[in-house]
């Protein structure tokens, strides 16, 4: 660090001064921002991707994904992820990786927070029952929806609606909405969310449906991915099979994550990019190898056959897809009902877009409440 300033804590000059000589200049640096929407004084003690993190983790949306599906609703039992507990292994696994590739961990960590802000209740189950209330409408898609929540929905200041968050931080998310189909690549720090996303699910959504019954041990063994981490833990010690099944699940994390380091800085040693502009006009430099790729392929496509796909998933997905379309039409029948922030939305948004934003931000067991109010049973 610099010659140490009179000020007794870490002021903006330190901030800056501090990512010069932690990150390297292809990372996206808080000097280099282009600010905010509405715009507001620095800070002295924050930079700016460390606020926009702070302003995601006081959000009701935020709070509310402890109470959401991520692929087992919370009857199934207490030991699998429910969204807000994926989010944070997604952040520990991309903050991880952003250290040891030396890019911004601010800017990981607050668009990692913000990725799966979107989620209606129940999953994908309850998102495809929205996209199909508004199909005429433009559609639904939890990724765009993260961006109407910290754009328009959460009302937490009073100078300006939504978050108002770094366009940094906002890039990433509109890269994920746009299904990645976008002229130019993304930030490192966003590829690098999006690949602790899949690193993260495709790790527990495994461990989950062991602990669940829904798979046992035998059918993953043909997996190769999974066959070559039980390989490697195999050579230590004689394990208990729940020791030895979570000793797999952390070498399965562990693999990917180096791979994907490997991979992405000898892709980065390849394109030596200069800025973090010069990043977006390359192709995604952050990926795993060819054989680890294909290896999570076929992790993914046994996982959908075998786990998502699974008879006692598919009747609560039903009776929740159930529940979700009743709510919308009770609503849309009696606009009455709708609480008075969102009634007063209806006019300027529409009242399907409305209901869906109402719908959209409850938790599991909130739907089920308001199922038995609304619609009776
Ligand atoms: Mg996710």
């Amino acid at each position: 660090m610099s010659e140490k300033s009179d000020q007794p804590f870490c002021g903006s000059q330190s901030i800056a001064e501090r990512e010069r000589l932690l990150i390297e200049p292809y990372a996206v640096h808080s000097t280099h921002t282009k600010g905010r929407k509405y715009p507001e004084a620095k800070q002295e003690y924050r930079g700016p991707f460390q606020r926009d993190r702070d302003r995601i983790i006081h959000t009701a949306a935020y709070r509310r994904l402890s109470h959401k599906t991520q692929v087992f609703t919370n009857e199934a039992g207490d030991y699998h992820r429910n969204r807000l507990t994926h989010t944070l292994e997604v952040c520990s696994i991309a903050r991880t990786i952003a250290r040891a590739l030396r890019i911004n961990e601010d800017l990981v960590e607050a668009m990692a927070l913000m990725h799966d802000l979107g989620h209606p209740p129940f999953g994908h189950s309850g998102e495809d029952v929205l996209a199909e209330c508004l199909e005429n409408e433009g559609g639904f898609s939890h990724n765009q929806h993260a961006l109407r929540i910290v754009e328009v929905l959460e009302t937490r200041y009073p100078g300006f609606p939504g978050l108002n968050l770094s366009r940094e931080t906002l890039e990433g998310q509109q890269y994920r909405a746009a299904k990645h189909n976008e002229t130019h690549s993304p930030s490192l720090e966003a590829q690098v969310v999006d690949a602790a996303d899949s690193i993260a699910y495709d790790s527990h959504d495994a461990d989950d449906a062991l602990e669940l019954g829904l798979l046992d041990v035998e059918q993953l063994q043909e997996i190769p991915i999974w066959q070559r981490a039980m390989k490697k833990v195999n050579e230590g010690d004689d394990l208990s099979p729940t020791a030895m099944r979570r000793a797999v699940v952390h070498e399965l994390i562990d693999k990917q994550v180096e791979d994907l380091l490997h991979t992405s800085a000898s892709n980065i040693q390849k394109h030596q990019p200069e800025s973090a502009e010069e990043v977006k006009t390359l192709s995604p430099l952050v990926g795993h190898s060819e054989s680890i790729a294909a290896q999570k392929k076929e992790l993914e496509s046994f996982l959908l056959r075998k786990v998502y796909r699974h008879a006692s998933v598919m009747e609560v997905r039903d009776n929740a897809q159930q529940a979700l379309r009743e709510l919308f039409q009770s609503l849309q029948n009696n606009p009455d009902l709708l609480p008075p922030s969102f009634k007063g939305r209806a006019d300027e948004m529409g009242l399907r877009r409305t209901i869906c934003d109402y719908l959209a931000g409850m938790t599991d067991r909130f739907t089920w409440r308001e199922h038995a109010r609304l619609c009776g049973n």
